[in-house]
This record gives C-alpha cells, structure tokens and sequence, in this order.
C-alpha cells in the first residue's frame, strides 16, 4: 500500500481509504456479513482508513461491529461525520457524539467531520452554538482527535469556510470532470496551501467514471490502455493520486475484489505519476463525457426517499445512460427503475414539486426540472398520457 503524510499532524494514511457508505445491502442499509468482509480485505492491503457518517442508514453501528467483530480498531483511523442541521443548541452535540461512539463501539472518533458543508453560514450557526468550545473538551477528552469538513458548496464560498476554523482536515469532492466543480483544483490547491490534509471523496463519480463511463469515452481509455491503466477506474483513481496535494481518496469498494483491484492501483499511483501523453488522453476522455452528462447525480441517494415514490437517481443515471449508451439503453433503465412492471409504477410525472428533494442535494440539481426533462425524454407526449391511464386502471 502506498502511504502519505498528513501535513497536520504526521499520521501515516494509506493513500486509498474505504468510503463505507456503498456497502451492498438491501433497502439502503449495508449487510453485516458483506461489509465486515470488505473491512477486512481492506484492512489486510493496508488500508487505514475507514469513513461512515451518523447519516448512511445502519453504517456506523455495521462499522463498529465488524471492526469489533474483527479485533482491527487498532489499526484504523475511524471518521463519521456530524449532521450540523440537527443540531439545534450544545446538548445535541453531546447527544450525537455519544450516540456515534455507542455505535461504532469505540472510545474516539480520529476524524471528525462537519457533514456536508455548502455555505460559510452553517460553520457560523455552529460557531454561535458553542461549537468550538465543544470541539476543544471532546479533544481534551480524547473522543475527538482531528476536525474537518467535508464540502459541498461553491469555489467561491471554499477558502471563506476554509479560513473560518484552525481545521486539520477537509474532505472534497474531486475527479477528472470536476477540476472547476465545487472546491475544484483551485479549492485542492488552497487546502494544502494552508496544511490540511486533503481527502477526496468522488474520485470516480459515484462510478459514472468507471464501469458507466459513456462509450465513446470508454473506447479512447481501451485504445490507451497500458500495464497499470487497464481500466476506467485505474485511469480515473491515478490521475486523483497524481496530485501531490491529495493525502488520501475514498472509494466506495462494494467487494473483497474490488479492495483487492484498487489497493494494486494504489501501489502504483504515486505523486507526478501520469505523463503529459495520459493526461492528454484524460483531456479527450472529459470532452466526451462532458457531451454525455446531462445531469451530474452522483447517485448519493441524500435526496432520497421521495413522498411520490420517484426513484430520483435511478431516472437521472437513465437518463444520461441514454446520451452515452443510446436511447433504448436508457429507456429500459427508465422503466425498470421506475418499477412500471409492478402494479404500482412511480413515474417521474408522478412529480408535485414539493421541492423536498433539491433541498438536500449536494450537487444542487434542480431535480423537479430535471425530472421534467427526464419525462420529456422517456414519456413524451402521448407516450407520457398512456402511461399515466395505464396506471390509473391497474
Ligand atoms: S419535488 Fe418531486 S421528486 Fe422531489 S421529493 Fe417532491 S415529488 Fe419527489
Ligand atoms: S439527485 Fe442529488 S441528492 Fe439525489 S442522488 Fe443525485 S446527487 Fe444525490
């Protein structure tokens, strides 16, 4: 395993680090078995560092059972995330933070994150709430060792948050079509400017820049493929690990197998790494997707579950399926995610723009219009009216 240095504070991070929250599981809560033995693969790589949040449905609690189940606390660094908009005043922090600890089994978090952070004014609704106070008796306590955030807001608003706090990390979203996107690079540059470690969470889209990458782009990768860079994922992972500002990237492993294929890339992808030659090929792989990607979900599923019963992520990863693999390709993905077999299909004109989605999108996609546009593609016009009094009768 490859390892960096943690500018703050010296802590040797293996370079690839398991983001916990795509477990497999069913009903979006992770399976035991399957998690403990992803943690495991991982932790036999060397694989430090293990990322869950109070948030991902059953993941804290899966976490602290397998690295007890495993006996492994010891050689991990755990981070999970506070979800700032619950807290209402002080005593929600304790309650939180104990909760969080009683469910990952263990005395101290070692990375403790602001949860999706997108304006300057949350960190100032905390800081009015005695945040920082708390941050340094948790620290004094030793249940909290290192504090960041992780970001989901503007470029502009980047550096404002990053100067509000003396953070010892921040965690962004950061892959080849997202140089410009949020932090971007400038907001990597900044980071490691002023001596945070910088973890990207992202580095293949949620999978978008691996096994969906769109066809064209996926070819240009095959034609340049070489020991090492056999795969969109390694393509994508490498040119993250190209940075020397990145201490770390997570990546959602959803199998033993696949802890096994990112921990040899990982070995290899060193700082400086890649050769003017591939970043050109990275440079024509961003301008194909880019005429592909109509809708930039990541398929997080924060935004999920809808009143109406819309499988959301489902209709955009079709809907951009249909640009990058043809349009029948993202029609049946269309209908099966909308589960129009069954006898109660949840099409996206089943849509009342309630607006209680977009409020929770970390992209900030417009997801009322989008599903229009959604609609207009895969129900246009009579199609869309069939659907609908088919629905109605059954
Ligand atoms: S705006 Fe539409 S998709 Fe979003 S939660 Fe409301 S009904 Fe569901
Ligand atoms: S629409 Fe936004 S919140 Fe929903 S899955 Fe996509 S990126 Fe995540």
């Amino acid at each position: 395993m490859q390892y960096r240095v943690n500018p703050k504070n010296g802590e040797r991070i293996s370079a690839l680090g398991l983001g916990c929250m795509r477990f497999p599981g069913a009903l979006g809560r992770p399976d035991q078995r399957q998690a403990r033995d992803i943690i495991s693969r991982a932790v036999e790589r060397g694989i430090n560092y293990l990322d869950t949040a109070y948030l991902y449905p059953g993941n804290e609690a899966c976490v602290g059972a397998a690295l007890e189940e495993l006996g492994v606390r010891d050689r991990v660094l755990v981070a999970t995330k506070l979800p700032h908009g619950s807290v209402r005043g002080a005593p929600d922090l304790d309650r939180i933070l104990d909760e969080q600890l009683r469910r990952l089994r263990t005395d101290h978090v070692d990375y403790y994150l602001i949860h999706n952070v997108t304006s300057p004014g949350q960190w100032d609704r905390l800081r009015e709430l005695g945040i920082e106070g708390w941050v340094a008796r948790q620290r004094d306590a030793g249940r909290i060792r290192q504090v960041g955030f992780s970001y989901h807001g503007s470029a502009g608003d980047f550096p404002v948050v990053l100067d509000a706090y003396d953070w010892d990390f921040c965690q962004i979203q950061y892959n080849y079509v997202g140089e410009s996107y949020q932090a971007g690079t400038a907001g990597l540059r900044a980071a490691a400017a002023r001596g945070l470690a910088v973890f990207v969470m992202e580095p293949l889209l949620g999978g978008r820049l691996a096994d969906r990458l769109p066809d064209r782009a996926r070819r240009i990768l095959d034609d340049a493929s070489e020991p090492g860079l056999e795969t969109p994922a390694a393509w994508g992972l490498s040119w993250v690990w190209d940075h020397p500002e990145v201490t770390m990237l997570l990546s959602g492993m959803a199998a033993p197998e696949q802890v096994d294929e990112n921990a040899a890339i990982a070995e290899r992808a060193l700082p400086g790494s890649l050769t003017p030659a591939q970043h050109e090929v990275v440079a024509r792989v961003v301008a194909e997707f880019e005429r592909a990607n109509r809708v930039r979900c990541t398929g997080c599923n924060y935004c999920m579950p809808c009143p109406q019963g819309i499988n959301i992520p489902g209709s955009f990863s079709a809907y951009n399926a249909s640009y990058a693999h043809g349009w029948f390709s993202g029609a049946w993905q269309y209908y099966a995610a909308s589960a129009v077999r069954t006898s109660e299909p949840k099409l996206v004109s089943n849509c009342v723009r309630c607006g209680a989605c977009a409020r929770k999108c970390p992209q900030h996609i417009d997801i009322p219009a989008r599903l229009a546009d959604v609609g207009r593609r895969f129900q246009p016009g009579p199609v869309g009216w069939a659907l609908k009094a088919w629905s109605r009768l059954r």
